[in-house]
């Protein structure tokens, strides 16, 4: 039967147990093992089949041991225990309090992402970059960052994945009430329900509610449509993450960008916290929020262009696509439907909401509107998320800036990071805790870039560490052979034919794990390219290794699902089925243990495409070895002291099938002769020395780098400070001068030109260490010295005369104008390097309320002729 109405009946608990429900109500609980402890032991049982969720424990436990707890001393105790150290987390100074006292950190920073992964038990992510937002909410709050989280509450979250007898991909998407979730109503003073509100075309309104998910520190405020206001249609915006079509997603992102500034501020007036200086935009999704801020400051009485002014200064946009492919980008006509008079922001000029939005580089498609370009443009800052993802951004932007060579465009990276509390197996902690004490373990793994804590790593015994890896192995091993019972017996499998599940995976053999969402560039089955190679390694008499698979497909990716279906049916097949398993359901709760219970995490993208990645970092923590494709983080930090690099075929014209060839053949040839024979290899005192070397360079090296406390560090003081900086400085005349100075200098630009370029010395050899002067003539038009600088910019040379490494030097104005309105710019150019080496001169535009000479997109070089002497040195 079918209920007719839902309700959830909330536990009642006894007055000595209170604190139980404020401990269950911060998210902090999913990063800190004693208070899972103290969750547990309220009811094992029921603490198992809850997931480990505190919030559907409590909902279950029966009165009867709940009146049994309010009389248990020893549980009171460690009760006040628990609920002493959350208060402490929550009001105690930490390193951002430090840090303000020495430069004027920003007040509030509000970070929006249309995903979150914070916990299994609030499922409101599809991947890495939910998890990448939740870990930055998480370590933002460790460091006791002022952080605000935007996002939205979807009424089925991602979706759960389970498998059909032939392993085609089934989707399920359970209901989440918000009542059974880790969530509370952000509330009025009369008690009613805070919302916000949209105007839709038609004159109709999207009602959304705020949910409030408190993550340690942070509050994170999620919208949700479901409710009764709404009409159906309406209702069902927030329904899944990344499902429907062109319009719903239009509307999710209207509703988390322009509803989420709202929600900001309403959240803002109802508990007083500091208003943000900082709106920091986690890709493209929520780019709107520039635009609902643009028009609060057209509210206050500023123009459009100013008000962009005084927006961009306060924003940092994070791009995370590799591809232009993978970039959100709406038919221009869709979006002008829902903005304008009749719709939402009505008082805002809807040419000038397209123009942010649109494709004006050569190659681009002038019927859409792009959320990445748009956030280009509403923010003065903007970074990627790897130093290799960053060299690919300003290449794939650089049409925005044209004139420009790629490395000068200004994108700038910060690599991506994870919570080490959340992503750490308690028994790596604990021997951390052993070692150093908990405290300092606890240090090593929140604040970022600690290398002193993580030395200590060196002095722990050998025998330790692979008693360890030999521990968490186990664990895996057992929690695969219960998920694969689960799932085949979902598949319609009857118990008698599943006794050989209990052979699956062996503790004590190499164990490597390759777990990610399915887009193709990820290329799941790669290692299935040469199937009887891959089974002779699976096989191996001396030398086996055991694999454990995982990942979701996107619900319309047809080809990703066949993918699965691949490597399912290999994975089915009794002769390597106890060595190779697929398990559906890829989640937090499965990460949690695959990452420590491998040797080795496997990555294999078609290099430069995977932006950052971070499960192998999550990997590395719990001392399991990187086997990986030179890409994202990866790139960037591999040491052969530590792991290993599959060679790539990239960049060389190889067509894609046999570029899957040579790196699968590169792949096989590695596991064979180096990774496998290292792991087996037994030292003296017969444990596998070299490998257990491996484990701890990986710890010491990577350890301290691949920590989100470090990313959060260089967010705060690369990115959140100069913007809050920035954001203070452009007050409203402030902004009015520079969006008239940006008018004046563009109308003028044409009229600017280099003239003349004159050098002292005109041999075309010359000696390190002598200094040219140069003497440059240049016309500004109406601009004055005072609006741009004259740069002299040098270097090595290559054999096309780009100047590579280039230094810039600012030539200083001697005199003009002369009669015909031109001026003299003069200074010194040193000969600092040997070999091939030139120079070339060039005028850029100069605002003290610029970041960076490159925002304008505005550069004059010399036309050809325009040098009297010999430009190029040294040849
Ligand atoms: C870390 C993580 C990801 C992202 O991993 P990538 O290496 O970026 O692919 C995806 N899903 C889950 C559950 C994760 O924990």
């Amino acid at each position: 039967m079918k209920a007719i109405r839902r309700f959830t009946v909330r536990p009642v608990l006894p007055e000595a147990l209170h604190p139980l429900s404020d401990l269950a109500r911060n998210l902090r609980w999913s990063w800190h093992a004693e208070t899972r402890d103290l969750f547990q032991s309220v009811d094992p049982e029921r603490w198992a089949a809850s997931g480990g969720d505190p919030v559907r424990l409590l909902g279950s436990v029966p009165p009867a041991r709940l009146a049994e707890l309010a009389e248990d001393r020893r549980f009171l105790r460690r009760l006040a225990a628990a609920a002493d150290d959350l208060t402490d987390y929550m009001s105690g100074d930490r390193w951002y309090q430090f840090r303000s006292a020495e430069s004027d950190l920003p007040a509030a920073i509000a970070y929006f992402s249309p995903e979150f992964g914070i916990t299994a038990a609030l499922p409101q992510y599809s991947g890495g970059l939910g998890i990448l937002a939740g870990d930055h909410l998480k370590a933002a709050s460790d460091l006791g960052a002022p952080l605000i989280g935007v996002g939205l509450l979807y009424r089925h979250g991602y979706f759960r994945q389970t498998l059909s007898r032939d392993g085609w991909q089934q989707e399920h998407y359970p209901v989440l009430d918000p009542n059974e979730l880790p969530v509370v109503p952000l509330r009025e003073p009369d008690g009613t329900p805070a919302q916000v509100s949209l105007g839709l075309p038609g004159g109709r309104r999207l009602q959304a509610r705020v949910w409030l998910a408190q993550v340690g520190r942070v509050p994170l405020l999620m919208l949700d449509s479901d409710v009764e206001e709404n009409d159906l249609g309406e209702r069902s915006v927030t329904d899944r993450l990344y499902g429907g079509g062109s319009e719903h997603r239009l509307l999710q992102e209207m509703l988390l960008g322009i509803g989420g500034v709202r929600a900001v501020r309403t959240y803002c007036r109802l508990t007083g916290h500091a208003e943000p200086e900082v709106f920091h935009t986690n890709e493209g999704h929520a780019g709107f929020l520039g635009l609902e801020r643009i028009a609060e400051l057209s509210d206050a009485g500023l123009d459009f262009d100013s008000a962009l002014e005084a927006v961009r200064a306060g924003t940092v946009f994070t791009t995370h696509t590799p591809v232009p492919a993978g970039i959100d980008r709406f038919d221009r006509e869709l979006v002008a439907r829902h903005f304008g008079p009749d719709a939402e922001l009505p008082r805002i000029d809807v040419e000038r909401i397209l123009r942010l939005g649109m494709e004006t580089y050569p190659g681009g498609e002038p019927n859409l509107f792009n959320m990445a370009v748009m956030g280009l443009r509403l923010g003065q800052r903007a970074n990627g998320v790897s130093l290799l993802h960053g060299n690919v951004s300003r290449e794939m932007f650089s049409g925005l800036w044209p004139g420009f060579d790629p490395d000068e465009v200004p994108i700038t990276s910060v690599t991506n990071g994870v919570h080490a509390p959340t992503w750490v197996a308690p028994e790596v902690f604990r021997l951390g805790a052993r070692q150093v004490g908990a405290e300092r373990t606890e240090d090593a793994m929140t604040v970022g870039g600690r290398t002193d804590r993580w030395e200590a790593v060196a002095e722990i015994a050998d025998q330790e560490i692979w008693d360890l890896r030999r521990v968490l192995r186990e664990q895996l091993v057992l929690e695969v052979r219960e998920r694969l019972y689960a799932a085949w017996r979902q598949r319609g499998a009857g118990t008698a034919e599943l006794g050989w599940i209990e052979g699956v995976l062996d503790p004590d053999v190499l164990t490597i794990g390759f777990a990610r969402r399915v887009p193709s560039y990820k290329r799941l089955t790669l290692m299935l390219r040469d199937r009887d190679r891959l089974m002779e390694l699976l096989l191996h008499p001396d030398h086996p290794i055991q694999i454990v698979v995982a990942g979701k497909a996107h619900p319309a990716d047809d080809g990703g699902k066949r993918l699965i279906q691949e490597l399912v049916r290999f994975a089915d097949d009794p002769r390597v089925r106890h060595r190779i398993v697929f398990l559906p359901d890829y989640g937090m709760a499965m990460a949690q243990k695959l990452y420590p219970g491998c040797d080795v995490w496997l990555n294999n993208p078609l290099r430069p495409l995977e932006a950052c990645g971070t499960s192998g970092m999550k990997a590395a923590l719990n001392g399991c070895l990187n086997l990986s494709v030179l890409d994202g983080w990866w790139d960037e930090w591999f040491q052969p002291d530590f792991g290993w690099a599959i060679p790539t075929a990239d960049g060389a014209g190889t067509d894609e099938d046999r570029r899957d060839d040579l790196e699968a053949a590169a792949l096989y040839d590695l596991l064979e002769q180096r990774v496998a024979p290292r792991f087996y290899e037994r030292g003296q005192g017969g444990l596998p020395d070299r490998w257990i070397e491996m484990v701890r360079q990986t710890l010491m090296h990577l350890g301290p780098k691949v920590l989100a406390g470090r990313m959060v560090r260089e967010y705060v003081e690369r990115l959140y400070t100069p913007a809050a900086h920035a954001h203070r400085a452009m007050t409203p005349d402030a902004a009015r001068e520079l969006a008239a100075w940006k008018a004046r200098v563009r109308a003028a630009w044409p009229a600017v030109t280099v003239d003349h370029v004159e050098t002292s010395a005109a041999t075309a050899t010359a000696e390190l260490g002598s200094t040219l002067s140069l003497r440059v003539r240049v016309g500004l038009g109406d601009l004055s010295p005072d609006d741009v600088e004259v740069q002299a910019v040098s270097g090595r040379v290559d054999t096309e005369d780009g100047i590579a490494d280039a230094t810039a030097t600012a030539l200083k104005p001697g005199g003009g104008p002369d009669g015909e309105g031109r001026w003299v710019y003069e200074g010194p150019l040193s000969l600092d390097r040997t070999g091939p080496f030139g120079y070339t001169v060039r005028i850029l535009p100069s605002h003290r309320l610029l970041a960076t000479s490159a925002e304008l997109g505005l550069v004059t070089v010399p036309p050809e002729g325009a040098v009297e002497e010999a430009g190029v040195l040294m040849r």
